[in-house]
């Protein structure tokens, strides 16, 4: 007889969402579903507290109505919704036969994978869909365009692949700069860090054009113009050097550029920046006193600063203070960046040598441009989308759809949910959540190592994204022994052998109720036993390498040309990741646009009111939150709608422009202006 007691069990488990702290989580199965997600004790960064967003929304993703099951094939006309229920098999063999067909008339490069920061995990984010991929020749893609790319690149061209600090040491800064990084939504954990940072006695700074919440416990708060940062740093080295407070020896030792830099910068005055930045002069002048005054100094920087026509220069510019004021190579000091820990084997995991020679690359940003104006070179005639909700994320957002509504176009999704996207697609594919699965995750705001294991069975027949891609592999008769590696032999391959960290484990056996401490044994940080990996050797403060490809030398400012009143700017929520969550029900709660209490005394709107936020390429309805936080003439509107309640059946995405940063070909979100009026309820 049936024990009518429900079952309930408790499992360690990783959050796979791209956010900085990837929490160790503590889930709780109730009659095999996800019942309760909790923080975990595994990970001694983020031991046991998460976000609220993902307590609730797990549970309702996972098993919510939303839920994909089976395989799916359009039955009415594209974008129509109507679907029938086929079986795997019938779902993969119509990809085959469409994909031979479009390989016959058009070659490989015409299918284009469409992914992008779905899940964080090394197997489930890169592993045997990039194998597939790369063997079948289809088009290359650059994702890091939508996001990380342009800081990546500007702390390359400056560092070199050389990591920085652990946010860990942040405990031993005397001064701490929070820039451009909303640490309260994207990076929970290190608020605690930095309490006890400053109740040691360091001083915070943010730098944020918002008062989030924690510029309320900082020292000192610039509300900075988004896409000034250049002028900022520009104007505070250049007074810094008059005040004769840079460290002239270190200069000397490890700084190539420096003289350049420097007579760029003087063209900057503190007036200079604080007209062209927003900010109050005596407010400046107390940040110049703080890096002239105050060691061991350091920065962690955000995403915001590069969502911006000078997005690298920026970064690039703010890099260059702990640089000019020796501020590098001591406990304490630096730009926190973990990357140096985790020696993942990327072009393992992904087979890269499967790369036919000469496939071509192209951004992620240009994929419906191609797909609607092809030119002269191969056409798309398909897109694979996973792991993504283009939809939802990208710039031009009527531009997107448009492209994914082609007739001649062969859409292919796979996601947890039906989502934006995935309406566009011909065949839709069950993916299974992360707790359907195992995986192994690295982490960008800390510095420790996990791993997962299924804790539920899947959810009907949704397939973890390494089964769905060897059965894809298989049904086109690829034999390389590559695609019939088990995730656990991935799993083992992502990692390089020798790491000290791993003490001879392999990655399958790391216990899934501890984390790995990948400084342990780690090459070393910046000056302190690893050098800049420059071309110079030293750390560039001017980039030939920039100037020849790009001619960006040199940080450089652009005032931002534009016709209307206002920049919207789109941070992260804390209802949703990126766009998960967004079809769950209440994490929508926060879609409202933030005005300045001046702004809307000009235009005689007031709070609650639902106003029409527009520009040349789309409107948008959403109430009015006026908000004291947000300065004069800067909207906020927090990222990652869905369109499904939108009156105008668009989200802000459809606002922002097309044009790309400075280096790295970044996406500008933060560079979208428009309009605000209140909306004509008769309209709606
Ligand atoms: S979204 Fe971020 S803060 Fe929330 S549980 Fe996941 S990793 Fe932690």
């Amino acid at each position: 007889m049936r024990n009518s007691e429900p079952e309930v069990s408790t499992h360690s488990s990783v959050c796979p969402l791209d956010c900085a702290d990837t929490c160790s989580l503590s889930v709780e199965v109730k009659d095999g579903k996800i019942h309760k997600v909790r923080g975990g004790e595994a990970n001694p960064f983020t031991g046991g507290k998460v976000c609220s967003k993902v307590t609730t929304g797990f549970p309702a993703q996972v098993h919510g109505p939303n839920r994909l099951t089976t395989p799916l094939r359009l039955s009415g006309s594209k974008g129509s919704g109507q679907y029938e229920a086929i079986s795997w098999d019938a779902a993969l063999e119509e990809i085959h036969q469409r994909y031979k067909a479009i390989i016959s008339e058009h070659g490989p490069e015409a299918i284009v994978p469409l992914s992008y920061g779905g899940p964080m995990g090394l197997l489930a984010g890169g592993s045997m869909d990039k194998r597939f991929f790369n063997k079948l020749g289809a088009t290359q893609v650059d994702a890091s365009t939508l996001c990380a790319g342009v800081s990546g690149a500007a702390y390359e061209s400056v560092f070199g692949d050389t990591g920085g600090i652990p946010y860990a040491e942040l405990s031993e800064s005397k001064l701490i700069i929070v820039w451009g990084n909303n640490i309260t939504v994207g990076n929970l954990h290190l608020i605690k860090l930095l309490r006890r940072a400053r109740k040691s006695g360091a001083k915070l700074v943010v730098i944020d054009p918002k008062r989030i919440r924690i510029a309320d416990e900082a020292d000192l708060h610039l509300p900075i113009v988004p896409g000034t940062d250049v002028v900022l740093a520009y104007a505070v080295a250049a007074e810094l050097e008059r005040l004769g407070a840079l460290d002239d020896s270190f200069i000397a030792e490890h700084v190539h550029g420096a003289e350049a830099y420097l007579e760029r910068a003087r063209t900057f005055s503190l007036a200079d920046a604080a007209s062209i930045c927003g900010i109050a002069l005596a407010d400046i002048e107390e940040f110049v006193g703080m890096w002239a005054n105050i060691r061991p100094a350091a920065i962690s920087i955000g995403v915001a600063p590069e969502r911006n026509r000078n997005g690298g220069g920026g970064i690039r510019a703010a890099f260059a203070l702990p640089v000019l004021t020796g501020n590098i190579g001591m406990p304490g000091a630096g730009v926190c960046d973990v990357s140096g820990f985790f020696p993942i084997q990327h072009d393992v995991l992904e087979q890269s040598s499967l790369i036919p020679e000469g496939t071509r690359e192209i951004s992620v940003l240009d994929i419906p441009s191609k797909i609607l104006s092809p030119g002269d070179g191969v056409p798309i005639k398909s897109v694979f989308i996973y792991n993504h909700n283009p939809v939802a994320v990208h710039p031009r957002q009527a531009h997107m759809q448009e492209a994914l509504l082609s007739e001649n176009l062969f859409v292919v999704g796979s996601d947890i949910t039906m989502t934006d996207s995935m309406i566009y697609a011909d065949i839709i594919l069950p993916a299974a959540s992360h707790f359907e699965y195992g995986d192994l995750y690295k982490a960008y705001g800390h510095h420790y190592l996990q791993r997962s294991e299924a804790v539920i069975d899947p959810v009907g027949d949704a397939l973890p994204n390494t089964e769905l891609f060897r059965r894809l592999a298989s049904k086109f008769g690829f034999e390389e022994a590559c695609f019939s590696h088990s995730d656990e032999a991935l799993m083992n391959a992502a990692i390089k052998p020798d790491v000290a960290a791993l003490d001879g484990r392999l990655a399958v056996d790391i216990s899934t109720e501890g984390a790995i401490d990948m400084t342990v044994g780690s090459r070393g940080t910046l000056l302190r036993g690893a050098t800049p990996d420059t071309p110079s050797g030293k750390i560039e403060l001017f980039s030939e390498a920039l100037e020849q490809d790009c001619g960006e030398g040199l940080p450089q400012y652009r005032p931002l040309e534009t016709a209307f009143r206002f920049v919207l700017v789109s941070p992260s929520s804390d209802k949703r990741t990126n766009s998960t969550f967004g079809g769950v029900a209440d994490h929508d709660r926060d879609i409202s646009v933030e005005m300045n209490p001046d702004d809307a005394v000009i235009l005689g709107l007031s709070d609650g009111q639902q106003v029409r936020i527009f520009n040349d390429q789309a409107e948008v309805v959403m109430p009015l939150s006026v908000s004291d936080k947000v300065r004069c003439s800067t909207l906020y509107v927090p990222k990652g709608a869905w369109i499904k309640d939108s009156e105008t059946g668009q989200t802000i995405n459809a606002l922002i422009p097309g044009h790309k940063a400075d280096i790295a070909g970044g996406a500008c979100y933060n560079d979208t202006t428009v309009d605000v009026e209140a909306w004509d309820t008769t309209r709606g």
